[in-house]
């Protein structure tokens, strides 16, 4: 895709501000909704952690209580039948609850007397004195103990149920049994927030009276030490408790167990608690995000194919195939989007190939079109950051970024050495281009630029020594579009503003005038002279050609009889015939009529076809030839040597002379052009036709000439188109030679 295409038609600044903010709003949106979610999850999963929490720490709490209370109920029992079998003796007492120790889990059972000597079922007696759990134990009433090491021994801690056997009011025994502290945690075995959550057996002190599971666990025994020894346990607004340990935030919930003031508290980490609502907010980002992603994608590809059907679009009609430069449909376009800063240093120059039509009938038009191509590639090498359009068929419009017309000069020397080297080297078919340059300025309109760089082009067409003309502010005729040309034509013809010069021809062995030919000059009332170069084109395409040529035939014939009826000797003047009246014959008719009714001799008169016209499309030259002879008028092949139209078309046409184009004159000198200036003097001998040399400016052009045997020339060596009155003093004075 093109460069500049590319920059012009890209998704505009307004499309994609757009874009952004509905990709911001959206995404706000995503965002916003996200995080209400976030926190309604995460609202949800707490309450039912919370509650869970709850259910468990009820649940442990229920089977802790139970286990302790079937055996309280034991001892109960125990005590009530000893007392109602008046049991008095500790050996009756153990041999009566010794059944207990394997069916009740208890780790030892005994009898504690008043000496405090334990007397165990196993046999033993050890005095118990001073050990704080049996001093508390030595009471009247029912008593659980916090855990502690067996006094006989063993590496599991242990609680102490007691219970008093009283003679009347005389408290007489306690019944001990020992339970591993391990089975009562066994019984806080129910668990939540997938197995994360901690149970602990508390006092009333708020210290932990059982030992819990894993309590090697550092992490666990960090924490009961953390819970035994602090008082940071406070209930959060909610009714519910929290705790923050090593950083993290502990859900607790404290349960009464209602034996000793114990309770059970249940606690789970925060972060536990939330893994749930995580995983679920994190599915749900996830999810998001594939929908994000999706459509992310589904707008990107949306955008894409517009961006690309734009582009094909534009392409069509903005780009031309064959070269790959954009073609004069862009140019407006793209003018208007030029910023003025790069405007103000840039210049146009419109151009075309001289005699492009040509090229295409001698080399076959795969050579125009590569020879196109070959443009187009010189100036994407040697001026790369300039830009280069296509207007139809050979006419190219560049914009070149200048400073000054110096630096102008000096890029356009590049590409034009550049054509002259590989034009040399045999890269490439000679040709020529003509170009007409103008300094854009900016608020200057697109169309005024370009026909000013026209009319500069206008300015040089055909004049092959000079390849690129500079537009001049000064001069008024170049100042002319061709629209103001148009409109100005019909006064301008009123007004006798086009006039009718006399270049004369030579006979260079005699020096004597031989004949003219009339050339039109548009002479404006403040006494401009516009040369037909700049307005010819210009009315053969809006065809005031055909009035002008009438016109010009008329003035010529007007003036011949004027000069005759003076006592002037009058010579042949020769009359320009454009290649429009070849497609139009409606001026033979007027030609006619014109030499008939002003009277002049009609070998006085001859008419200048140009050589070009031969091989335009399908024309009966032979039948305006033939015309003209009939009506006894001579006729003329104009520049011949520039068209490729050969001896053949001579012979067909029967022209009366054959006029050597200046290009010829000017390559006197080289020897392939020498030769063929010789061959088509000797041609014209033997098709019996006069030649004559045109362009002829120097004295070795004119020896050279004459040694050849070509006698007949016009040019400025002899004498420049001049005005009717000075044309009659050559005519006078060349009688009296
Ligand atoms: P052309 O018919 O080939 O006319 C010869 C041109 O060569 C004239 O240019 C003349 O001034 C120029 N010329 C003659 N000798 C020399 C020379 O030694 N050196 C140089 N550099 N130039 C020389 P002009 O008058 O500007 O006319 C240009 C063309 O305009 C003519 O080329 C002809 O094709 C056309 N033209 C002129 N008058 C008329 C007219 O009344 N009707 C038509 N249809 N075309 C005309
Ligand atoms: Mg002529
Ligand atoms: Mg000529």
């Amino acid at each position: 895709m093109n460069r500049v295409i590319k920059n012009e038609f890209g998704i505009s600044k307004k499309v994609k501000i757009i874009l952004l903010l509905g990709v911001l709003v959206f995404f706000s949106l995503s965002v916003f909704i996200y995080v209400k979610l976030y926190t309604d999850i995460k609202k949800i999963v707490r309450r039912q952690a919370v509650d869970s929490i709850r259910n468990i720490s009820e649940l442990n709490a229920d089977s802790v209580s139970r286990s302790i209370t079937n055996r309280k109920i034991l001892l109960d029992t125990i005590a009530a039948r000893i007392m109602s079998k008046d049991m008095w003796s500790a050996d009756a007492i153990l041999r009566d609850i010794e059944g207990y120790v394997g069916t009740y889990d208890f780790y030892n059972m005994g009898v504690l007397d008043e000496n405090m000597d334990v007397h165990l079922t196993s046999g033993d007696v050890i005095n118990v004195a001073g050990r704080p759990q049996f001093e508390t134990a030595w009471d009247d009433e029912f008593h659980l103990s916090e855990s502690y090491l067996p006094v006989s021994g063993g590496e599991y801690a242990v609680n102490l149920f007691s219970y008093p056997v009283c003679r009347g009011k005389e408290l007489k025994y306690v019944i001990i049994a020992t339970y591993y502290s391990k089975n009562l945690t066994e019984r806080m075995n129910i668990s939540s927030i997938r197995g994360n959550a901690f149970n602990f057996l508390l006092s009333g002190g708020g210290d932990v009276v059982i030992y819990p599971r894993f309590y090697e666990n550092k992490e666990y025994n960090g924490l009961m030490k953390y819970i035994n020894y602090t008082s940071k346990i406070i209930p959060d607004e909610s009714g519910d408790k929290y705790f923050v340990y090593n950083g993290e935030k502990y859900y607790a919930h404290f349960e009464q167990l209602g034996i000793n003031q114990w309770h059970l508290m249940t606690c789970a980490k925060e972060r536990e608690v939330f893994a749930d609502a995580n995983m679920i907010t994190r599915s749900v980002f996830m999810g998001m995000g594939l929908l994000w992603m999706m459509i992310i994608i589904a707008v990107f590809m949306t955008l894409y194919s517009v961006y690309r059907s734009r582009m094909e679009m534009r392409q069509a009609v903005f780009y031309d195939e064959l070269l790959h430069i954009e073609n004069g449909n862009f140019l407006p376009v793209f003018f208007k989007k030029l910023p003025p800063e790069e405007v103000a240093n840039m210049f146009m120059m419109t151009f075309d190939i001289d005699k492009f039509k040509e090229f295409n009938y001698i080399y076959g038009e795969e050579s125009g079109d590569n020879l196109l191509k070959y443009i187009a590639q010189i100036f994407r090498e040697e001026l790369p950051t300039d830009y280069l359009f296509r207007h139809l068929s050979d006419n190219f419009v560049a914009l070149v970024h200048c400073e000054d017309q110096k630096e102008f000069i000096e890029k356009i020397e590049k590409v034009l050495g550049r054509f002259e080297r590989d034009i040399d080297g045999g890269k490439i078919q000679s040709f020529d281009i003509s170009a007409g340059v103008r300094k854009m300025n900016v608020g200057d309109s697109f169309r005024r630029i370009m026909s000013d760089a026209l009319i500069a082009k206008g300015t040089i067409k055909g004049i092959q020594v000079q390849q690129y003309a500079f537009y001049d502010e000064n001069i008024l005729y170049k100042r002319m579009s061709y629209m103001e040309m148009e409109s100005d034509f019909a006064r301008a013809l009123r007004a006798n503003e086009f006039r009718v010069y006399y270049q004369p021809r030579f006979d260079m062995c005699t020096g004597k005038i031989i004949g003219a030919e009339a050339l039109v000059r548009w002479v404006k009332a403040d006494g401009t002279i516009i040369p037909p170069g700049i307005f010819i084109p210009c009315f053969e395409t809006s065809r005031q050609i055909i009035l002008l040529d009438e016109a010009m035939l008329e003035a010529v014939c007007r003036q011949m009889n004027e000069m005759e009826g003076d006592g002037i000797a009058i010579k042949k003047v020769s009359v320009n015939l454009s290649r429009v009246h070849l497609k139009n014959h409606g001026i033979l008719p007027k030609i006619e009529k014109i030499v008939k009714e002003s009277g002049v001799n009609p070998t006085k008169l001859s008419f200048e076809i140009t050589e070009s016209a031969l091989y335009e499309d399908s024309i009966p030259l032979k039948h305006i030839v033939d015309f003209l002879h009939r009506l006894g008028c001579k006729v003329d092949m104009d520049d011949y040597g520039v068209g490729v139209s050969g001896p053949n078309a001579l012979a067909a046409n029967q022209f009366d002379m054959i006029k050597l184009d200046k290009s010829f004159i000017d390559g006197i000198g080289d020897q392939r052009t020498e030769a063929v200036i010789k061959s088509t003097i000797s041609l014209s001998r033997t098709l019996g036709m006069e030649i004559l040399a045109e362009g002829v400016e120097e004295k070795y052009q004119v020896d050279s000439l004459l040694e050849w045997g070509c006698g007949l020339a016009q040019g400025f060596y002899f004498s420049p188109p001049v005005p009717e009155e000075e044309y009659r003093r050559m005519l006078v004075a060349d009688k009296r030679k």
